[in-house]
């Protein structure tokens, strides 16, 4: 199957080739020329394993022996057998994603990935190692350190924003295990690690480095399409529980940053499977809110540090691709994000802002509105979310609100709240005191939620990556490595 980039301008390539190279070379993102042919109604009688199988193929077709693939990526990984449970709390279904080996929801994405790169790598014959490159606002890294640990013929660089990410998060980072990986902290933001990781890529694209670079971030392909199996199971969940008749529309609340998420679930869409509105859930860094509610993208404000760190974002890169799914017109996607890069903000035509409101809805939720729910949430159904889950909670209930829209919502839970134990100890009216180990302990003690066992284990494990560094010496940090 061919894939083309967004941007137009380079040549096409077969899936295997769109995952291997993860970033189009004129700066677009992959995505397959035409939408595979696809029976939705047959992927949802599957188990959550064949489903995946089912979809992987589908748009990878050109990465052989796929069943197996899945199956070394999730078979024993997972808390859960079917990976992703769907449990119905206080009226609306809670699709939980973080029940994988690092507790945040990108383990269904990152525990794939390094299975369909090596893949990948070997239907195309490729002979030089990769080094992975990412920059993370808390999750990704963690996750695919995960995934790439040991894994041969790979290695992995992780950059983190210094301060920029809870003490659990940072605690899982730092004494992550595995020869061939590296993790290192960036005097700066999120933004400003994703920034000088982007600079890396381009300052190699002339050097002949003795291996090929390529990104865990939501850029590759191999890295979305993972995604869009948890919507057609979180249906299949609805139905075999009997909360929804087949074929009946249902809502997804989407905590989002980098729009990747929700770009699973549009997929999923097209794909065939009953989805009615997408909801783009935002915290205070509330950029696609206004993008949605008004057609004008801006990253032209202050990046707010927020108990939601992943979703800190300005620039969501996946929106490039929503752009192009939806005009079809790769000239556009490219001078649209020519102007965001040279001006700092675009406009899309009243035509496409239509459609796009046709499918997605948008709200946010500060902090305190996000404890506000936590709290709620917990006292009123005995379930305890994470501070990006709240987010979710909170813009389904405005939505339902102001809409009327009764059709079932699910909401993703896209983190334990184990992994941001003081916010969440801090919503539910707890003191915080002591390091984040006390923290889990108490919100433990208190709620009689239990630990997830990685997140519990990290207390024996010592700090292993102990580099700071400034964000102008990321490209030294990697020619080194
Ligand atoms: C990454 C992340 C998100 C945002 O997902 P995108 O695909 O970047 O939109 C939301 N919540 C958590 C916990 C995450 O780790």
């Amino acid at each position: 199957m061919q894939y083309h980039s967004t941007r137009g301008q380079s040549p096409e390539v077969d899936s295997a080739q769109a995952v291997l190279t993860g970033l189009a070379p004129d700066g677009g993102l992959y995505l397959p020329c035409a939408l595979p042919a696809f029976s939705w109604r047959s992927c949802i009688q599957k188990n959550t394993l064949d489903m995946a199988q089912m979809i992987l193929s589908a748009f990878l077709p050109d990465i052989p022996d796929m069943q197996t693939l899945v199956e070394k990526a999730y078979v024993g990984k997972f808390e859960t057998e079917d990976l992703t449970p769907t449990v119905s709390v206080g009226g609306f279904h809670v699709l939980e994603l973080f029940r994988g080996p690092t507790s945040a929801f990108k383990d269904v994405a990152l525990s794939m990935l390094p299975q369909l790169l090596t893949a990948a790598k070997a239907a195309k014959n490729e002979k030089k190692d990769i080094l992975i490159l990412t920059a993370t606002s808390g999750d990704t890294g963690k996750a695919a350190l995960e995934g790439f640990k040991d894994v041969d013929g790979i290695r992995i660089c992780v950059f983190y924003p210094h301060g920029g990410v809870s003490d659990v998060q940072r605690r899982q980072m730092v004494s992550q295990e595995g020869e061939n990986v590296t993790v290192c902290a960036v005097r700066g933001n999120f933004d400003d690690a994703q920034t000088g990781v982007k600079e890396i890529f381009a300052a190699c694209r002339e050097k002949d480095l003795p291996v090929n670079l390529s990104s865990a971030n939501s850029i590759n392909i191999g890295r979305l399409v993972p995604q869009i199996t948890y919507y057609f199971k979180a249906y299949r969940d609805l139905l075999d529980a009997g909360r929804i008749q087949m074929g009946e529309e249902v809502n997804f609340s989407v905590p989002t940053g980098n729009f990747g998420d929700i770009l699973a679930g549009y997929l999923a869409k097209k794909l065939g499977l009953p989805v009615g509105k997408l909801i783009c859930a935002s915290n205070a860094n509330n950029v696609l809110t206004d993008f949605i509610r008004t057609g004008t993208y801006d990253r032209r404000r202050v990046l707010h540090k927020t108990d939601s760190p992943s979703m800190d974002i300005l620039v969501s890169s996946n929106l490039e691709r929503l752009l192009y799914l939806m005009s079809g017109d790769t000239a556009l996607v490219a001078r649209l994000m020519n102007e965001l890069n040279t001006q700092g903000y675009y406009q899309v035509p009243q035509q496409l802002l239509t459609e796009i409101q046709e499918q997605f809805w948008a709200g946010w939720c500060d902090d305190a509105k996000g404890a506000e729910t936590i709290a709620k949430v917990w006292r009123e159904n005995g379930y305890l979310c994470d501070t990006h889950t709240a987010s979710g909670w909170a813009v389904a209930q405005d939505y339902v609100n102001r809409t009327g829209d009764m059709r079932p919502m699910v909401v993703l839970s896209t983190a334990s709240p184990y992994k941001f134990p003081a916010a969440v100890l801090n919503a539910i009216g707890e003191t915080v005191n002591g390091d984040e180990f006390d923290q889990l302990d108490k919100l433990a003690a208190v709620t009689g939620v239990k630990i997830p066992k990685n997140l519990a284990a990290l207390r024996e494990k010592p700090e292993r990556h102990t580099a700071v560094i400034d964000k102008e010496k990321m490209l030294d940090f990697v020619l080194a490595l």
